[in-house]
């Protein structure tokens, strides 16, 4: 018996037939959350032998000349409107040219079709803006990126009644209505269906009128655009003990529109999530009654809500983070490779050391591989698949690894990105990381209980796939996973929820091949640049590295020994093996980042840029300046002479030559100027020194006259 066959007989296909008994028994909540949305190219992945050309053959997502010229013309206007230290340290909050600008051109409707009066864009298109407005403006980027996401509006298009979407969405798409989303509570947070928040159906008094509705009472917090709302989305659990709708009482989470002027709505304080100044707040409601229609689909979506709410975050997850995240890292390797070129130390640039070389290539690895899962998702999501597992990936992988490039981003800027101030570019998407990470299913949840969770069981309708994929010769990585994976549902079966740690290590092999095959696409969408290998080969290398080493972890810890002895022997007989990238590999990538090229461009596409004379501008043009004048620079290295004035004299370089070096210089030391404010500005309570003096003086006598 070849070895394949034997994987298939006396392995694969017990395990699948037995999986399936000792899977968990799972609650209602568990199910429908496992259940929403689809499977995509996650499911190909599952079958241990996808299908690659399926895969390049997919077509990229792109933008109609509607959506482009929205990018071109209101996002870029609104970007020139951005001033994020204003905004955070001054106003606390968007201006209000600001709010009207977005309600005006309909940055709130972009998801909303245009029969209902909203812009109608694609998820790609949405991606695009929210990617572009944030790096300009983190506090604007959520604020647009919000009523485009799970909330008010995507649940009306998708489960709204006729009515309800002509009621609601006009006024939502211009911003009459401004809408916020109303999940978490303080004893619900990670398991939200815990809620305690309650609607009991009864009778009341609707606008003059003795109508059946509900009688809600809730308390909320973290809800972002919440201060400012005029119609909330809320989730609560419905409850009918007197059965005036039918025989169950406890019918479980449902989800109603609340205007917000209601009485006993109790709406307005806010939060300040790490000094970052978009709305957010909690909110109340005390005997709030609303009518049945009030309900997103009506009275039949009665006990519907997590089934709505999880089908939604199923395409929402996958579009709004995400787009954030590769922006970050785009915008990381962009202004960091800048910086580390202009800004010199023991009169070298300091991306020359091969110290900074490696986070510096570890930030450009980030930012192309995070770009490409985002367009290779939005593809997706554009031709209508709602990958939940696929989003739930993304959602973890984005935010984290754009913490990890901001990261590194900040050690390299020093100092420089360390000192607040109007100057500093990269502190307040620092502040902003714990934001991403925690918000849509934090990330140790969802990595150690969703991804390879809800992945291994949404692959289950593929068994037969996978089984043919075992019944042919061992091609691909992918096959060990399906293997071990296998296992571990066979020996661990209901216990492998528990067991978080081994899940989250199948959740990263899984991950890995989502987002490595997300790399090849984006080489080959992008006509297989040679320049651009560098950051591919860094990707790959990095991936399989950890993909290796999750292999081996597994292997060590799996319960079952026996077993894992046998697999061991399959899949890793010498362990692992895969270091990740070359020195030389880093260096490269590093580079790609260090001067001007297409590749840089390729590698940090349409971020915002306006010429206003501060960070992000001074240093790209200092940078451009710096790296046009390398030439006359190392003339002068040659001629060991440092002084430019000296290297004219000497005609070592012409005096013309000599001016551009002294701009260049010029502009170099205004980047890496940082800011400094008078005591009295940063502290309402300051005193000047002598005022204290005399204050403890003061303090002195009265207590010796005491
Ligand atoms: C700025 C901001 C904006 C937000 N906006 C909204 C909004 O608009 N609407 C809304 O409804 N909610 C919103 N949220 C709430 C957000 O979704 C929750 O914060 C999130 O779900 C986590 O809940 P928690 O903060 O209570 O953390 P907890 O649930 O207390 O979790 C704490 C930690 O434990 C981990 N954890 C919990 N359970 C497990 C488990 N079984 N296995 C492993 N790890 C686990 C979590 O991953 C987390 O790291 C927002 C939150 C923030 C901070």
């Amino acid at each position: 018996m070849s070895t394949s066959a034997f994987r298939r007989d006396i392995i694969t296909k017990p395990i699948f037939s037995w999986a399936r008994t000792v899977l968990p028994p799972m609650s209602d909540t568990e199910r429908e959350a496992l259940e929403a949305g689809d499977v995509w190219w996650d499911a190909d992945l599952f079958t241990g032998n996808p299908d690659w050309s399926k895969l390049l053959a997919y077509a990229p997502a792109t933008l109609t000349a509607e959506e482009q010229a929205f990018l071109n013309g209101p996002v870029d206007e609104l970007c020139a409107m951005l001033d994020e230290w204003k905004i955070t340290w001054e106003l606390r909050d968007l201006p209000p040219d600001v709010w009207d600008f977005i309600k005006r051109e309909k940055f709130f409707g972009m998801i909303i079709p245009k029969e209902y009066g909203g812009l109608g864009f694609s998820p790609y298109a949405h991606s695009e803006v929210v990617r572009k407005i944030s790096s300009r403006s983190l506090v604007a980027a959520v604020t647009v990126m919000v009523p485009n996401s799970l909330g008010p509006g995507e649940l009306l298009m998708r489960f709204g009644t006729k009515d309800q979407q002509q009621q609601w969405l006009p006024r939502l798409a211009d911003g009459r209505e401004i809408p916020c989303f109303g999940l978490t509570s303080p004893e619900a947070g990670s398991d939200a269906a815990s809620m305690v928040d309650s609607g009991v159906i009864c009778k009341g008094d609707f606008e003059g009128r003795e109508v059946l509705g509900l009688r809600l009472n809730w308390h909320k917090r973290y809800i972002t655009l919440g201060p400012v709302a005029t119609l909330l989305g809320l989730a609560f659990k419905a409850y009918d003990p007197d059965h005036l709708v039918g025989p169950t009482e406890a019918l479980g989470i449902t989800v109603a529109l609340i205007p917000t002027h209601l009485p006993g709505v109790e709406i307005g304080h806010r939060h300040l999530p790490a000094m970052q100044v978009f709305q957010n707040g909690p909110n109340r409601g005390r005997d709030v009654f609303i009518p049945m229609d009030y309900i997103i689909g009506g009275q039949e979506r009665l006990g519907q809500g997590w089934k709505m709410l999880m089908t939604a975050l199923a395409a929402g997850r996958g579009i709004s983070l995400p787009s954030l995240s590769a922006a970050g890292a785009a915008y990381a390797a962009r202004t960091t490779g800048a910086y580390a070129r202009i800004r010199e130390q023991f009169n070298v640039p300091i991306g020359k050391f091969e110290g900074v070389q490696e986070p510096l290539a570890r930030i450009a690895g980030t930012a192309y591989l995070l770009d490409a899962a985002r367009r290779l998702t939005c593809a997706a999501l554009n031709q209508g698949h709602h990958p939940a597992v696929i989003s739930g990936i993304m959602k973890l992988h984005a935010t984290e690894r754009m913490r990890i490039a901001i990261d590194d981003a900040m050690d390299i800027h020093g100092g420089k990105a360390v000192i607040d101030g109007p100057q500093n570019y990269m502190g307040n998407l620092y502040r902003s990381v714990p934001v991403g990470i925690t918000v849509e299913g934090a990330n140790i949840l969802t990595r150690n209980l969703i991804v390879f969770g809800q992945g291994a069981i949404r692959a289950h309708p593929y068994l037969l796939e996978e089984m043919n994929a075992l019944g042919e010769a061992d091609r691909a990585k992918g096959l060990d996973f399906a293997l071990c994976a296998d296992m571990a549902l066979l020996t661990l079966g209901g216990a492998l929820k528990r067991r978080e740690m081994l899940s989250a290590r199948f959740g990263d092999i899984l991950s890995e091949l989502y987002l490595l095959s997300a790399a090849l696409k984006r080489w080959q969408d992008e006509g297989r640049q040679s320049a651009d290998f560098a950051v591919l080969e860094w990707c790959m290398a990095s991936g399989f590295r950890t993909v290796e080493n999750r292999f081996a972890e597994i292997l060590a810890n799996l319960p079952n020994r026996f077993v894992a002895v046998i697999l061991k022997f399959l899949v890793q007989p010498f362990g692992a093996r895969v270091l990740g990238p070359s020195d030389i590999v880093v260096q490269q990538c590093a580079q790609l980042v260090l001067e001007p090229s297409a590749a840089r461009d390729r590698l940090t596409p349409d971020l915002s840029y306006i010429d206003d004379d501060r960070g992000v501008a001074r240093l790209e043009k200092a940078f451009l300046l710096i790296t046009g004048t390398e030439d006359i620079a190392k003339r002068m290295r040659a001629a060991h002479i440092q002084d430019w004035h000296e290297a004219v004299k000497k005609g070592v370089i012409t005096e013309a030559e000599g001016d551009q070096l002294a701009a260049a210089h010029e502009a170099v030391a205004k980047v890496i100027e940082v800011d400094d404010f008078p005591p009295e500005t940063l502290s309402p309570q300051y005193k000047k020194p002598a005022e204290v003096h005399q204050f403890f003086q003061e303090l002195g006598e009265t207590r010796a006259a005491s």
